[in-house]
């Protein structure tokens, strides 16, 4: 079972952002314990911290090789055939492959070591009679109440600490420097559970509690102690004397923190259209036979979930696992119940909405082989499968597979590369594919799917655009509710259906405006727009989180004036409950789907009617699947339009088609009204015909013409500081490192473009200046050879220790 146990020396990747792999020795006492994809604990440098086991080395034995200080698992994390995967992570995104590994594993499962300080003996007597400076006098004296991690007294003192001072003191035998550990809190969790020895025990003579305890235990079979003490209080001291009385015996089992809600009833699949039939079938014959990727195009409401639930089944039949993406946690609520109906208990989920217990128990589940389906978000690319027969990843367009910190990775494309070395299928599904997808189609790398019609032959809803700009004189939110719109929602909540409203910008106001010096209010980290929150009582920054009381004042000249234009899905709910006092209104955004529950419990107002109207951001436009919304309105379908990026057009239109697709899923026919300022917008007007080639067909014209993505790829030099000046500077001379290296090699490069540095549409956020700097080639390999040169050559300087730069491959948030 352990191929590595005569092996003294192995591969490590330690979750340090370092780009190495690094080789250790194992001592003699550790070998039957090591095994690739258990962590260990390492010496590194000065510090002790966690490594992951990649497997044996072949470096031959040197005598400054260290050891490993210890194995921390009892089984690995992550099988070794994940390796590779790993491995292709750390090269194609450019990110220390320890890192990716840690970011890969759920959260709370490293342990680093951190240097704590405290005042030496010598000090403690000698601190009022010695020669030491005004600061050193100071520490010490801070040091006297207790020890202190080193990392925080710069903090505590409120004043910038130089290495260099500490470890005159250090050498000076004033203070002692130690090395703890700490982090790695998750652990699994056992139950004491409670069985009878015998079946056929003679309980005569017992008391009347023990013979309860040896009843439950006949029927139910083993039994938790605590269900036990659910029933009979006294259970837990009562079992202890029937163990010693050889009645029961007591066992401690690992169990797994359950994230599910209520049970789920099993359910048999419907009878399939011909569409789904042909499109299960073409799936189906690639199933077990090597690497394909199908993009599977379904109008919404066309049954793609049946799709993915029958090549499921058809997988698990074969002894395979199974992995589905979905965007949201939202979306995998109403994905798992769906599994779960159909499959049973071998359903994990990953995401995170979970606490990293449950994360680490689901982990385990997959690992320890008890699940051969899981449904996350993104992150559960990483899932720790060994045989995948297919991956499904769900509303495949959607942006929120993007990672945007640390490990900036892209899951819908990452699905793809995981099937290729798993030589497996992949399927992307949606109803508005991004024109990534698409071009692979046209290219031939994807094979392309369809599901035409929607289930019953239910008809798309009907369209109508309300241009806004007719609208202008109305005073308040009347702007924004056209009298068509207003129309519109009182026939439908007259025949007891509901209604949808869609605006993508939460809050009440988000432009709020100083009426005395015409000053907009602005988040005092990053110069942008702060957005009222009402119900918070709160001004707050959607980009840092910056929060400042609604009752303040213009920072500029102190007026209390303050017009709050703008509109946002807190306006747009306060007005509609204004407007239909009888209605049951609910808003679904970010602000009111923190709580944990609460987007179940909006979900569940809307499958059991008692919401009428659900206003929301694009939480409510992705896949859910209600069949009394028969109006849906769109507020302004501008908002994304607007935004300086390639990709503005081509998120309108999905976003556009997706919350429409949200209309008429039952029986009833749905409409939908589109109120916008840009009727002529060809984003738009597809939008409206609900015709999706149409708009890929004009749109990679335009790409085409620019050689923006998919026709070429990038990757984004995202560089921020505190300091003004030296960001820019550092950008500069970042700048001057690609023109130089570009030209320096003319031949390989030719067809590279450079564009910038120049300062980011989004000049500050949270205290840092932005810039960046952007890499575009038609050759992948071109691009990817170029920044990896350039990376090497200038890896000391390429982040200074007051400016950052982080490399964004394929980037999709380009401000
Ligand atoms: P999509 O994801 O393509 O928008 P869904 O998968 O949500 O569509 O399916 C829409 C609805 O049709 C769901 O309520 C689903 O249960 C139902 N459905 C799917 N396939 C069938 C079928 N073959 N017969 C009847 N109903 C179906
Ligand atoms: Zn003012
Ligand atoms: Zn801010």
């Amino acid at each position: 079972m352990n191929e590595m146990v005569s092996h003294t020396y192995i591969e490590v990747a330690v979750a340090l952002p370092v780009y190495n792999l690094f080789t250790y020795g194992v001592p003699e006492n550790f070998l039957a314990f090591i095994a690739t994809g258990k962590r260990v604990l390492l010496p590194f440098g000065q510090r002790v911290v966690t490594g992951y086991i990649l497997g044996p080395s072949k470096k031959v034995a040197e005598k400054e090789i260290k050891c490993i200080l210890d194995v921390l698992d009892e089984r690995p994390l992550f099988p070794p055939s994940m390796i590779p995967f790993f491995k292709w992570i750390a090269d194609y995104y450019k990110h220390p492959i320890g890192d990716v590994i840690k970011n890969a594993l759920p959260g709370g499962l490293t342990l680093y070591d951190f240097a704590s300080i405290a005042i030496s003996e010598k000090s403690r007597q000698a601190l009022c009679h010695d020669s030491v400076t005004p600061v050193e006098k100071k520490i010490l004296e801070h040091l006297g109440s207790g020890p202190c991690r080193l990392q925080d007294l710069s903090k505590q003192l409120k004043q910038s600490i130089p290495a260099a001072l500490i470890q005159s003191l250090q050498r000076r035998g004033r203070i002692t420097v130690t090395r703890r550990l700490s982090g790695g809190k998750t652990k699994s969790i056992t139950q004491r559970n409670v069985a009878l020895t015998k079946p056929d025990l003679l309980t005569d003579g017992l008391s009347k509690a023990r013979q309860k305890i040896i009843e439950i235990l006949r029927t139910e079979g083993e039994t938790p102690v605590k269900t036990l003490k659910s029933l009979v209080p006294s259970a837990p001291t009562l079992i202890r004397s029937l163990e010693n009385d050889g009645y029961v015996t007591i066992c401690h089992k690992r169990v797994y923190r359950d994230p599910f809600g209520e049970p789920i009833s099993p359910e048999a699949g419907p009878v399939l259209t011909g569409e789904q039939q042909t499109v299960i079938s073409t799936v189906s014959q690639y199933l077990h036979k090597g690497f394909a990727t199908f993009l599977l195009e379904g109008v919404t409401g066309s049954g793609k979930t049946e799709v993915y639930l029958q090549v499921a089944a058809d997988a698990i039949n074969k002894g395979h696992s199974v992995l589905v993406l979905v965007p949201e946690i939202a979306l995998i609520t109403q994905m798992e119940r769906h599994f779960r109906a159909r499959f049973g208990e071998c359903v994990a989920v990953l995401h995170s909405g979970l606490s990293a217990g449950e994360r680490y128990d689901q982990w385990s589940r997959i690992v320890h082989k008890k699940a051969n389906i899981t449904i996350g978000a993104r992150s559960a690319i990483f899932a720790p499968f060994e045989n995948i027969g297919i991956i499904i990843v769900d509303e495949e367009h959607d942006a929120s597979y993007k990672q945007e910190s640390s490990l900036r990775y892209n899951a819908r494309d990452l699905a793809v590369v995981r099937a290729k070395l798993n030589d497996c299928v992949a399927l992307l599904g949606s109803a508005t594919p991004s024109l990534q997808s698409y071009y692979n189609v046209q290219r031939k790398k994807f094979i392309k799917l369809n599901l035409k019609k929607r289930i019953e032959k239910r008809p798309l809803p009907e369209i109508n655009v309300v241009d806004l700009r007719q609208n202008r004189d109305a005073r308040g939110i009347r702007r924004f509710i056209t009298s068509e719109l207003h129309q519109a929602m009182k026939e439908t909540l007259a025949r007891g259906e509901q209604v949808l409203l869609f605006l993508n910008r939460r809050g009440f106001a988000s432009f709020p405006i100083c009426a005395s010096c015409g000053q907009a209010i602005r988040c005092k980290h990053c110069d942008i727009s702060l957005t009222l929150h009402k119900k918070a009582n709160a001004y707050r920054c959607h980009y840092c989180g910056f929060s400042r009381s609604s009752s303040s004042r213009c920072t500029i000249c102190g007026s209390s004036n303050i017009k709050q234009l703008g509109v946002g899905t807190e306006k747009v709910e306060s007005a509609i409950a204004g407007l239909f006092p009888e209605a049951d209104v609910a808003r679904m955004d970010r602000d009111t789907t923190t709580r944990k529950g609460s987007i179940l419990a909006l979900l569940k107002g809307l499958k059991n009617r008692t919401i009428d109207i659900l206003v929301g951001t694009q939480m409510v436009a992705k896949g859910h699947d209600f069949p009394y919304i028969t109006l849906v309105g769109i507020i302004c379908a501008d908002l994304s339009l607007s935004f300086p990026d390639f990709r503005a057009g081509e998120r309108t239109f999905q976003l556009l088609a997706q919350v429409a697709g949200r209309a008429g899923r039952g029986d009833v026919p749905g409409r939908v009204i589109l109120q916008t300022f840009n009727p002529e917008h060809f984003s738009i007007l597809a939008a409206k015909q609900q015709d999706v080639n149409a708009f890929y067909g004009q749109e990679i014209n335009f790409r085409k013409a620019l050689n923006y993505p998919p026709i070429s790829r990038m990757i984004q030099l995202k560089i921020s500081g505190k300091d003004k000046n030296k960001t820019e500077a550092h950008a500069r001379s970042l700048g001057d490192l690609c023109y130089g290296l570009k030209t320096n090699n003319s031949s390989s490069y030719q067809g590279l473009e450079i564009m910038g540095p120049i300062e980011a549409s989004l000049p500050r956020i949270a205290q840092h200046y932005r810039w960046q700097l952007l890499l575009k080639s038609l050759n992948t390999k071109v691009l990817h050879d170029f920044i990896g040169r350039l990376l090497a050559e200038n890896m000391a300087s390429f982040t200074s220790r007051n400016v950052k730069v982080v490399i964004d491959v394929d980037p999709y948030f380009m401000m």
